[in-house]
């Protein structure tokens, strides 16, 4: 019932991207993305011209039309250089799914629930398909911090992750209070909280100094895991939140 849904709305579709290669890897990884277009047919012009060398497997509309792109079978181009758990360069590892949202900046919005609507039975179909750990089903900020903010913080994980669809333990009261580093710091104990970072994921180097690197994927982490504030300071709240997550990362 759930598939023929997604077919349906799939039949939209006319021509597919020529962006892509042939995937030499298992699928492991969901990245989501937004398009950062203000419009749909701008996201698709990019995707269909030859020159831009960018595409996904799925675009999902504001109004929950689904858009296949390029064929899972092959490596569709929408991570460029990322890591995450020791692994780099995303692309031929993952499934790429764009929302359509002009992202940040003047007109950053909530993603319609038509548009989660369609995202969710899109995941629970992937994620069965390939046995994906919901452990990785990723924004494409957590893979490259440096160089994007997507979906962002107003994407909403906590409603994935109550439908088994990602990682977002529920966030618990924090009482942590002595903890504040900030760009600039150097402390081992920044040492160990990089080492935790490394456990869920994220690219970290292995020493004492939160430089400008750990800024962003400080950014990154509170983007995904504790939107409410995204500072790239590591407070109490923060600390705790990032001792939760790598739990079960
Ligand atoms: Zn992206």
């Amino acid at each position: 019932m759930k598939l023929k849904m997604i077919k349906k709305i799939v039949s939209h579709n006319k021509k597919l991207s020529p962006n892509f290669s042939v995937r030499i890897k298992k699928i492991k990884y969901i990245i989501i993305h937004y398009t950062g277009t203000s419009s749909v047919s701008e996201a698709l012009n990019i995707f269909k011209d030859k020159k831009s060398q960018v595409s996904c497997h799925w675009l999902i509309t504001n109004k929950g039309i689904l858009y296949k792109i390029v064929d899972e079978k092959y490596t569709a181009w929408h991570a460029g250089v990322s890591f995450w758990k020791k692994e780099k360069m995303l692309n031929d590892s993952s499934i790429g799914i764009e929302l359509d949202n002009i992202g940040h900046g003047v007109g950053y919005r909530l993603f319609p629930d038509k548009q989660i609507k369609v995202l969710e039975l899109l995941l629970e179909k992937i994620i069965q398909k390939y046995k994906i750990k919901k452990q990785n089903v990723l924004a494409h900020s957590d893979i490259a911090p440096n160089r994007k903010l997507d979906p962002g913080e107003l994407f909403n994980w906590d409603r994935l992750a109550k439908k088994n669809l990602a990682y977002y333990p529920e966030i618990k009261n924090y009482s942590r209070k002595n903890i504040f580093f900030k760009l600039g710091d150097y402390d081992s104990k920044i040492g160990l909280i990089k080492i935790k970072l490394t456990d869920i994921g994220y690219k970290c180097s292995k020493n004492n100094n939160f430089d400008i690197y750990l800024k962003l994927v400080i950014e990154a982490f509170q983007r995904r895991f504790l939107p409410e504030k995204i500072n790239g300071i590591i407070d109490g709240k923060v600390y705790s939140r990032i001792l939760q997550v790598s739990k079960n990362a």
